[in-house]
């Protein structure tokens, strides 16, 4: 590169990157990696997941901690920033608020996509870290004042009223957060999405470009940790309440969308309807109830926001404007499908959680209904987004929902509602 490219210097080399001979994991490491025995009653039956890289013998997974982030802390290590033997000091990070266990951790057909034991591993698996196990938790939990400006709004307009204790005078709500990596049992996700174990070890290997060989060379190991986000779980009110199915629970089970969620663009109704759902949650809490959001890192359907960005082109450029009717079609054109969230896997968290019943989900995704119904939770009441609270652009997307199946105590949109231009073209 030449001097004057601009080029930034990279962090002065405190570690040396990779060196020597490629360590290669499609082979057994052989000696002293502990046995997991997913869905075991305890926690010692079951072992600890050990993904470091920094004793190769002892791992017992596929992958590596940290979901999507495991490519940044590669990157870490090939810069010279990060020592590949820094081990993790969990001093003071102990969770909380107590979670679990539950009888669903034990339960082979409810959690199979996170580590039930992933937030108590420096307590459970103390003495196999003594030993010299290094280990990461896949799960943390921690307290925040969350201060949104349209429970402020919610104040001042005398919808919500502070009490001190769920939802301080600031307008600042009090939470409980957990931070949740996936941890699949690969047999456990195999019969989720009824194909063989051997068939998805080997598109998940193909569809990476070989990114994990042990997928295809390591049978043995069941466990994979892949490289993809994970779930934030925020509960407003005492998280133990959250098993207990006589205390109300309100709850929206949410999937990303930055557009909206963080930068407000209004095509779309994912912001105004998780805002909602935490007023509710407040509401719910000020009841003598407890209150969820379960936020998953599922970008654009899980096809990511290029994708996403692409459809929102092909669909405001179409023939006739940016119609209810095509709204499907538009992202099958793209993606090839109209979505790829997969719901089979977002009910794990509430299992972890302890969830028998929601007396009240706010969601209208007949989807996530199913998904959470299907796997044993009792669904009470549904909570649509109210109608003002939709913005204009965002008419195409909610009458194409409601038309597909998605839950709305109001009318379903016919034939011709569905063909009337009602999004906004590309110049405003
Ligand atoms: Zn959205």
């Amino acid at each position: 590169m030449s001097a004057d490219a601009g080029s930034v210097a990279p962090p002065p080399a405190t570690a040396k990157p990779a060196a020597g001979h490629i360590r290669l994991t499609s082979h057994s490491g052989g000696i002293g990696a502990l046995a997991i025995h997913w869905a075991a009653p305890t926690a010692a039956e079951r072992g600890p997941v050990i993904g470091t890289t920094t004793k190769r013998a002892h791992r017992n997974v596929i992958g590596t901690h940290s979901g999507s982030y495991s490519v940044y802390r590669a990157l870490a290590v090939a810069a010279g920033a990060l020592s590949r033997d820094h081990k993790a000091d969990l001093t003071n990070t102990a969770p909380t608020d107590a979670i679990g266990p539950y009888p669903q951790w034990s339960d082979p057909d409810k959690i199979v996509s996170l580590d039930p034991w992933g937030a108590v591993v420096a307590d459970v698996f103390a003495d196999e870290l003594a030993a010299g196990h290094d280990m990461r938790p896949t799960i943390a939990v921690t307290k925040a004042d969350v201060i949104l400006p349209e429970v402020m709004e919610a104040v001042q307009k005398g919808r919500l009223r502070p009490d001190g204790r769920f939802l301080l005078p600031s307008g600042a709500a009090l939470v409980t957060k957990a931070a949740v990596e996936p941890v699949w049992y690969l047999p456990g996700v195999a019969k989720r999405f009824h194909c063989s174990e051997t068939d998805l070890r080997r598109v998940l290997f193909e569809e990476t470009g070989g990114m994990y060989p042990e997928l295809v060379t390591r049978p043995d190991l069941e466990v994979f940790l892949p490289p993809i986000g994970g779930q934030t779980v925020y509960i407003f009110g005492d998280a133990r309440d959250l098993a207990d199915p006589s205390v109300e629970l309100t709850a929206r089970v949410h999937d990303e969308c930055n557009g909206s969620d963080v930068f407000g663009s209004d095509i779309c109704t994912c912001r105004p309807y998780l805002t909602h759902a935490i007023e509710e949650c407040i509401h719910g809490a000020q009841r003598g109830g407890v209150g969820l959001v379960s936020y998953s890192r599922k970008e654009g359907r899980a096809l990511g926001e290029v994708t996403k960005f692409l459809v929102y082109n092909a669909r405001k450029r179409q023939v006739g404007g940016d119609t209810a009717d095509q709204y499907f079609a538009r992202t099958e054109c793209v993606a090839g499908v109209q979505d790829m969230r997969f719901q089979e896997l977002m009910p794990d968290v509430l299992h972890w959680l302890g969830i028998q019943k929601i007396h009240r989900l706010v969601s209208m995704s007949n989807m996530k209904y199913d998904a959470i119904t299907g796997s044993g939770i009792e669904v009470g009441e549904r909570v649509n987004i109210p109608d003002e609270l939709i913005p204009d652009d965002a008419r195409v997307e909610i009458d194409a929902k409601t038309a597909a199946g998605y839950f709305t105590p109001g009318p379903i949109p016919d034939a011709d509602e569905l063909r009337m231009a009602k999004g906004r073209g590309l110049d405003g």
